[in-house]
């Protein structure tokens, strides 16, 4: 068989110019590769008893020169033989690390945490650079030798210059970059700074096991003369120091067992930039066929861009102690967009680029465990610390309603345990579960009134009347609720379900019913006796009012159980009116939407029902007309509607007056 032959040239090209889609991820590859050459020295170290190293001076050291434009990356590791930097670095492809790595998997994990694996990150160098001098030594070699590329045309090996790397014990690696010049649309300018450097090493390999350290320019204040004069002024000097750029420790990988709230509580806020300690933090771990860590917590504030459209959702996502994604949105579901977090794992897939992921099943699977992990801790949340958990849902409870309303309803069971109402009759927050628990014999709906303020709710006759009567009414304020009921139609009440309340009873669809539905029926048999009988010969009553307030109104009716207020409007058909207001303020938001028919229901206990029969029998149209129009929007304005001229009504008011 015949060999493939690689254009290596166009390959190289490829390499440095397609795969990545962000130039600045050379240094993760650079550090990573020197984080790979010590893992691999400190394996020698343990196997042969001739290799001795001083764990503690394993290092990755960055340097930069501003006038030659040059970064350093040397490390103290391994180091490479002229052969091996011929193998290793020039051939795209050839990944001496995972040869490594294949050849001793069953240390992998414990002393061990390889990260190379394609072959092709040293190549990310040339993205940035537009020379790459690579001078190493391996260990217990002679001397060192030097790699160099232009990346273009090809390399060369052959031995270093004196004083690179030329003491006996000097093993290793030293890589230098000579950046290209800055240009418009890119900018290598900041590569050469303290900052830039920092912030790259924060950024993606903040958590590799060794130390990344650089000489840093420090301030200090000069020790005071003892003949100092009294208004002395404090001088300043600068200096410099070695610091140790990356914190090492990734959090995530302990047990919870051995980590403190108040270690947790700062690496989230220093994390994620919150200045509030997290409302929860769960830590989990998976091992078996993928294996990975996580750590996530539950915001006790709500960001300020929650709702904005710039705001990403999404977990860290690191492999190998290496940030792959900064914000891995396959993670989370939306309506848990809230949460921060890290997963990591060394058995995703990577691509070659290590930028994403190749295959979304294992994804999927973590995505999966990550929800539920969510889901449960928040239910002990509920159950456990109602008032954090208030604060909670106060914050991020209108995102979980969403969550609902844009799955037609298909996550309710689950996301529906999380809600909470205020409920009327208890004046308080309840849950679903709570609710049904509550419910008087008998009752089969969940009844609820919506509207904008949950004081003006509970004031409507119709929910003081329901209340009256023993049944609950959750007040719901916010426009989502009405819409998120609909796709949810019923809410099921599961015994087998997470709600404790619902153990032992017996599984059934309990709907919901809006108080204002003319449907609604929950007065007594008595009340609706006393009713009809007022209802009685008033056929012509009811006709010429509904004639008087012409297309507003589709019936004109006398109930049971408005309690003390003369009148209400309440609407027939699966659309309320409620649903219909909040439609209608939202830009083409009612189109499509069938139009709701308004019944205006008069209490016949009330004197005003007196007035309207006496304006009939003295056959005074005028009268009967403007008495239902100001009973009309009256109760309109009772339930926080709209009326449709305010001016007219006002007229009419004064005119009664
Ligand atoms: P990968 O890290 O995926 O193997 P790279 O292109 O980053 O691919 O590196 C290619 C190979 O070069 C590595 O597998 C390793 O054998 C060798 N190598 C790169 N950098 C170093 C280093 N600093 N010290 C020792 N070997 C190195
Ligand atoms: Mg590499």
């Amino acid at each position: 068989m015949r060999q493939f032959k690689t254009e290596s040239k166009k390959l190289l090209d490829l390499m440095i110019n397609s795969i990545y889609t962000n130039k600045e991820i050379f240094l993760r590859e650079l550090i990573s590769n020197a984080s790979d050459a010590l893992d691999k020295l400190s394996f020698e170290a343990v196997n042969n008893p001739d290799v001795q190293v001083d764990r503690d001076a394993l290092a990755i050291d960055l340097a930069f020169d501003k006038d030659a434009r040059t970064i350093t990356v040397s490390d103290n590791g391994i180091g490479m033989t002229a052969d091996e930097l011929d193998k290793n670095l020039g051939t795209i492809a050839h990944s001496g690390s995972q040869e490594f790595k294949q050849a001793n998997a069953e240390h992998q994990g414990d002393d061990m945490d390889i990260i190379g694996q394609f072959g092709v990150g040293f190549y990310s160098a040339f993205m940035v650079a537009d020379r790459v001098r690579v001078v190493s030594r391996a260990l217990g070699a002679d001397a060192a030798n030097a790699w160099e590329s232009d990346g273009v045309t090809g390399y060369t090996v052959g031995a270093a210059e004196p004083g690179e790397r030329d003491g006996a014990d000097d093993h290793g690696t030293t890589i230098t970059l000579h950046l290209r010049p800055s240009t418009d649309d890119e900018d290598t300018d900041k590569f050469l700074s303290e900052w830039g450097l920092r912030d790259l090493v924060r950024r993606y390999s903040n958590y590799v096991r060794y130390p990344v350290r650089m000489m840093v320019e420090k301030s200090r204040q000069k020790p005071k003369p003892e003949d100092a004069p009294e208004d002395y002024e404090p001088e300043y000097e600068s200096y410099q120091e070695l610091e140790t750029l990356n914190s090492m420790t990734p959090i995530w990988k302990k047990r919870s067992s051995e980590v403190e709230q108040k270690d947790y509580d700062e690496f989230y806020t220093s994390t994620f930039h919150d200045w509030e300690k997290p409302a929860r933090t769960i830590s989990f771990h998976a091992e078996g066929a993928l294996s990975y860590d996580a750590l996530l917590f539950i915001p006790s504030q709500q960001p300020w861009d929650l709702y904005s459209k710039d705001y990403e959702k999404g977990l860290a996502l690191y492999s190998s102690n290496v940030m792959i994604q900064e914000k891995c949105a396959d993670l989370l579901p939306d309506y848990y967009n809230f949460v921060h977090g890290i997963v990591d794992s060394p058995d995703v897939t990577l691509n070659i680029s290590r930028e994403t992921l190749q295959q979304n099943s294992q994804l999927r699977a973590i995505a999966r465990r990550v929800e539920k992990k969510v889901h449960s801790e928040l239910c002990d949340m509920r159950d456990n610390d109602r008032e954090a958990y208030e604060k909670f849902f106060k914050n991020f409870g209108r995102g979980l309603k969403f969550g609902i309303y844009s799955a037609y309803g298909s996550n309710a069971a689950d996301l529906g345990q999380l809600l909470l109402f205020w409920s009327a009759r208890e004046g308080k927050q309840v849950t679903f579960a709570e609710y049904v628990a509550g419910m008087k014999e008998g009752q089969d709906r969940i009844y609820y009134a919506a509207g904008d303020s949950q004081d003006r709710l509970g004031k409507m006759p119709v929910v003081k009347n329901a209340v009256d009567h023993g049944f609950d009414v959750l007040l719901c304020t916010e426009d989502v609720d009405e819409f998120m009921f609909q796709m949810m139609r019923s809410w099921h009440v599961d015994s087998q379900a997470g709600d404790s309340e619902h153990k032992g009873t017996e599984a059934r669809d309990v709907e919901f019913q809006n108080v204002s539905d003319a449907n609604l029926d929950l007065a007594t048999e008595d009340e609706k006796k006393r009713a009809e009988e007022a209802a009685e010969g008033k056929d012509a009553l009811l006709a010429d009012l509904k004639e008087a307030l012409g297309e507003k109104v589709g019936e004109v009716k006398v109930v049971a159980g408005l309690g003390e207020a003369p009148a209400a409007v309440a609407s027939e058909g699966p659309i309320s009116l409620e649903m219909e207001r909040v439609a209608a303020q939202n830009p083409g938001g009612s189109e499509g939407m069938p139009e709701v028919r308004r019944v205006l229901q008069l209490n016949p206990g009330h004197p005003v029902f007196g007035k309207l029969v006496a304006a009939e029998d003295a056959g005074d149209k005028d009268r009967l007309k403007l008495l239902g129009q100001v009973l009309y929007d009256q109760a309109l304005l009772v339930e926080g509607l709209p009326i449709d001229d305010p001016v007219e009504f006002a007229k009419n008011v004064t005119s009664l007056m």
